[in-house]
């Protein structure tokens, strides 16, 4: 790597066909680096455009080296910050096939750039050797308001043909490419003659198929999803097709048409504008859903028997239990949609058409009734049709045009999303028509029961719907001014609860600690710290199982070999997150007289025969402490190799076997002077000598090397090669055609050259290994070290082969720490949530309150209560927590009961009956921020029974199933309430918090 002329990054770079492009440019200076990208970055999205995925280590890396962030401008320039060649292998699941990582998050794990600042980077810096640029096409995205985005993710596709589908094979595509792009790729594949006419048909259930017949369309539009398997057909010699379609009879539905199994087909003249459906032979005819008209006329039904080819049979004869197709990164919709589905009264309301006398067009807060409209059809497709899953793309739509405030929005989250359909059905079906203005009054000491009233009824007065009568509740809040004692008691109702999540203040974390005593393997701790702490903190706790000195530890960030970085004592702790792999170093206290050098492992490997190497990082890095002046580079060297005395040993018959291997190297390693293996340790301290130090000082310098005196003077040709590359390195302006023509000098050399016996060469890198950025300075045998220096000792594959010890290197012991059962993830029970919930708490000074009588902002102490719960219970778990520095997802198991969950001791109306609830729904969130997964539990009104909804499919699921780290909204139902929403008396104005006939009986 070193003489090979690559510019700093080096790496890959001495591939001449992978050089041109930084050969050409030259490099421009940090500041014009920050510059140029830093404008390109500000590009918007455009439909089509081409962007690029950069692991964030690296883009970080990078923008330290260009002090791209004001706040982070101290080492501009800086050698040791070099990023070397772009590195995206920590993006990878797998190194060979590159595949992302699933879940990655934008700005956390990658960043994105624009074509154009790529190729700049690409050609400043390179890229690691072998890995192929991730680019991705930008979609238009979003549910709501279609907003540009970058499709990180390719969608898998399995194709196969209609005639051999069990030769399935997988293609990735996106979002934006169409069928026709899709259908090529296929006939391509299947080797398809091009005069033979196919079409393409999505694969559902066992035999449901939809054609895809409109070319152009987009994988999008399709609601093409994850995993989908698309059948290609081709047409009969007789001119007839294999699989016989249902042509769609209504020519204004959308071209989707349907059909089962060949034999089964011919009866099924259905056509569905968005529907899947069995096509048995004993259906009703002509069973029609227009979506865009009203279905007042549409009572469903006649789908009875069912082909006993459905796998999914039971789900098809059961109302409810119909699953939703994903259109796109709509799980999260599916899910809230599910939730509600299942709430019986809110479906029997539509399924009954009461919804009809109910819609209100002229409301300015609604959505012209519009929204209540799809919401009926698809609450009567998923209830009455029968199909196995509909896709809900008309109400998608709607939802989309009516929603504006969404837009911009980042995370798609199906807690907001029924926030946002509870209060359009609420406007669409308000009975209010025109809402009377009401003064909100303070409680000025009357009793609560009065103030509860009057505040419920003023909110019916304005808001009087189905969702008022089934979702809305009340409840009190209180505000104590800490200066006049003015208490302050409002009502104030709510359409679900939002409840925070016990934070722990405690973490555990696992670390390695790493003796300085060379013969002790590193062990593994598991301490507890807090959570908020620092890292300090961390190494106190380290203490006290370990026996180190807090002060003679060093934290650090092991990621691929290398130091990703080096906490500092003040660094807070919450910058470790859980996947990183933590270090502990026992070292020497740093001084004006004493530093801690990181030491790296790289083997050289050569490329091709007779050319260039590169170099890989392996191992774990160390930190050895070393004098900073007057370190004498025979002291470093065995210094290093005391340390790695445990796993590094001389080879077994250092003479005779190691010569004859040496040799070996030479002939297929041409770049490897150093590569013969020592023949003892001691001896490869001379040949060191000669890469330590600069060629010209290292024969003057070889006072003590024994034999080596001679052997240093001769490579000296071939350091000075290595030298005068890297000396380009070091200029910002790679001049490769020179280092080029040196290399092969050095090539020539080494063909000559006496093997010099050693185990390893030093050079001096950046922090990222990647780079070598001088050879290490010396005056005489003495290395000039900066503070930030980083020391990588090269082997070649032979003498690291020989001598290293893989095995013992990576072994490591478990503290009794790690072997004490550990406690398990903190589950917190339900009731807890509810009590933070009620529990009195200061503002805080960013959001005082207004104290009517002190006229002035005051800190004032806060406490909500329950007053009236509703029928449904909708419980938001707070799982999600953003702040500057800390964006985290709480994996806290919630406890919380199936049944029987007795809501009365928060309730601080002392009159109100009990309040006893059943879970009905759960939504589930899976994996991380920004992206993850959702599926939903819902217990079907007419079976009782649990069932699982994952998109479009539904199935069986036990109630010991429900409660996991992934529940996010649960919904409730009191008991007894079953009774099929009739009219609510209390529609009418004024009416009762409650039904009167509220709780005949609990239990
Ligand atoms: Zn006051």
């Amino acid at each position: 790597m070193m003489a090979e002329g690559g510019g700093p990054e080096s790496g890959n770079a001495a591939d001449s066909d992978s050089e041109p492009v930084a050969a050409q440019t030259p490099t421009p200076s940090t500041e014009s680096q920050k510059q140029t990208i830093g404008l390109l970055l500000k590009r918007t999205l455009r439909k089509g455009d081409e962007w690029y995925l950069i692991d964030s280590r690296w883009f970080k890396q990078w923008k330290k080296y260009v002090g791209f962030d004001s706040w982070d401008m101290y080492n501009v320039g800086e050698r040791s910050l070099y990023p070397g060649p772009i590195d995206n292998s920590g993006l990878f699941s797998d190194q060979e096939t590159q595949a992302l990582k699933e879940h990655l998050i934008d700005e956390l794990d990658y960043v994105l750039v624009p074509t154009e600042a790529w190729n700049k980077l690409l050609s400043w810096y390179s890229c690691l050797d072998g890995q192929r640029p991730i680019v991705r096409k930008v979609v238009e995205h979003g549910m709501f308001v279609k907003h540009c985005k970058v499709e990180v993710y390719l969608l898998e596709l399995n194709l196969c043909e209609n005639d051999n589908m069990d030769n399935v094979v997988t293609r990735h595509f996106s979002k934006a490419d169409t069928i026709d792009t899709i259908e090529k790729e296929m006939r391509t594949l299947f080797n398809i003659p091009s005069e033979k006419e196919t079409r393409l048909w999505n694969k559902y259930m066992s035999n449901t198929y939809e054609q895809l017949n409109k070319p152009d369309s987009t994988v999008q539009d399709a609601g093409l999803f994850q995993g989908q398997v698309l059948v290609i057909e081709l047409k009969n010699e007789d001119g007839t097709w294999p699989r016989q379609a249902s042509y769609s009879k209504s020519s204004t539905t959308p071209s989707r048409n349907f059909t089962t199994s060949p034999k089964l087909s011919t009866n099924s003249s259905v056509s569905i504008s968005s529907t899947v459906t069995n096509g048995d032979s004993n259906c009703s005819p002509g069973y029609t859903l227009n979506n865009s008209t009203s279905s007042s006329n549409s009572r469903f039904g006649g789908y009875n028997s069912y082909s006993s080819s459905y796998n999914y049979r039971e789900s098809q004869s059961q109302p409810g239990l119909c699953g939703l197709s994903n259109l796109g990164n709509t799980c999260f919709m599916n899910s809230a949609l599910q939730c509600l589905s299942n709430a019986s009264p809110l479906t029997e309301y539509f399924l009954n058409d009461q919804y009809e006398a109910e819609i209100n067009r002229e409301n300015p807060l609604g959505m012209r009734g519009e929204i209540a409209e799809a919401y009926a059809d698809l609450v009567k497709q998923m209830w009455l049709s029968r199909s196995s899953y509909v896709a809900p793309r008309t109400f998608k739509t709607q939802v989309g045009r009516f929603a504006p405030q969404f837009s911009g929005y980042q995370q798609q989250d199906s807690q907001e999303l029924l926030a946002f359909l509870l209060d359009g059905l609420h406007e669409d079906l308000n009975r209010v028509k025109k809402k009377p203005y009401l003064a909100l009054r303070d409680a000025e000491g009357r009793p609560d029961e009065i103030v509860a009233k009057e505040a419920w009824t003023n909110h019916r007065l304005r808001n009087d719907s189905i969702i008022v009568d089934i979702f809305h509740g009340l409840f009190k809040s209180t505000l104590v001014c800490p200066e006049c004692s003015k208490v302050s008691v409002t009502f104030d109702p709510f359409c679900y609860l939002t409840l925070p999540l016990p934070m722990k203040k405690d973490r555990t974390m696992e670390v390695f600690l790493v003796r300085s005593d060379p013969q002790s393997r590193p062990t593994q701790y598991r301490v507890v710290v807090p959570k908020m702490g620092s890292v300090t903190d961390l190494c106190s706790a380290l203490s006290k199982l370990c026996g180190i000195p807090p002060e003679n530890m060093v934290v650090a960030d092991v990621y691929n070999h290398r130091f990703h970085k080096i906490y500092r004592r003040d660094d807070g702790l919450n910058q470790i997150m859980e996947k990183d792999d933590i270090f502990v170093y026992e070292v020497q206290e740093e001084d004006s007289e004493k530093m801690n050098l990181p030491v790296y492992f790289r083997e050289r490997h050569s490329k091709h025969a007779g050319s260039s190497t590169s170099t890989m990082l392996f191992g774990q890095p160390l930190l050895i402490t070393v004098p900073r002046q007057n370190l004498i580079a025979d002291v470093l060297y065995d210094k290093i190799l005391e340390r790695i005395g445990r796993y590094v040993k001389q080879s077994q018959s250092p003479n005779s076997e190691s010569r004859a291997s040496a040799s070996a190297t030479f002939a297929s390693c041409s770049q490897a002077p150093e590569c013969s293996t020592s023949s003892t340790l001691s001896a490869g301290l001379g040949g060191c000598g000669s890469p330590l130090s600069d060629g010209a000082s290292c024969s003057a310098s070889s006072s003590n090397g024994s034999n080596h005196s001679g052997t240093c003077n001769e490579t000296n040709g071939l350091y000075d090669g290595e030298e005068e590359a890297m000396d380009h390195q070091v200029s910002p302006e790679p001049e490769n055609g020179q280092s080029e023509e040196e290399e092969e000098t050095s090539d020539l050399d080494n063909g000559s050259k006496e093997d010099t016996a050693k185990l390893f060469t030093f050079s001096i890198v950046n922090s990222y290994g990647t780079a070598n950025i001088s050879p290490l300075p010396c005056d005489g045998n003495v290395l000039k070290l900066n503070p930030h220096s980083t020391v990588a000792i090269d082997w070649d594959a032979e003498s690291k082969k020989l001598c290293y010890d893989e095995q013992e290197a990576e072994a490591y012991e478990k503290h009794e720490s790690m072997l004490q059962p550990q406690k398990k993830k903190a589950t917190v029970a339900l009731r807890e949530c509810i009590e933070l919930f009620t529990t009195m708490e200061t503002l805080g000074e960013h959001d005082p309150w207004y104290c009517p009588t002190c006229k002035k902002h005051q800190q004032a102490t806060k406490k909500f209560d329950l007053w009236s719960l509703p029928r449904i219970l909708v419980v938001h778990l707070k799982r999600f927590s953003y702040n500057r520095c800390w964006r985290d997802k709480l994996d806290t198991v919630v406890d919380f009961p199936i049944r029987d969950l007795n809501m009365s001791e928060f309730v601080c109306d002392p009159k109100a009956d009990p309040y006893v609830y059943d879970l009905i729904a759960v939504s589930n969130h899976y994996g991380g921020m920004g992206g993850g997964h959702y599926t939903a539990y819902g217990k079907n009104k007419v079976d009782g029974k649990w069932y699982y909804f994952d998109d479009s499919s539904v199935s069986s699921a036990s109630e010991d199933q429900i409660v996991t780290k992934a529940a996010y909204v649960l919904f409730y139902q009191r008991r007894d309430q079953e009774s099929p929403s009739k009219p609510q008396p209390s529609a009418s104005l004024g009416g009762a918090p409650e039904p009167a006939d509220d709780h005949m009986d609990t239990n």
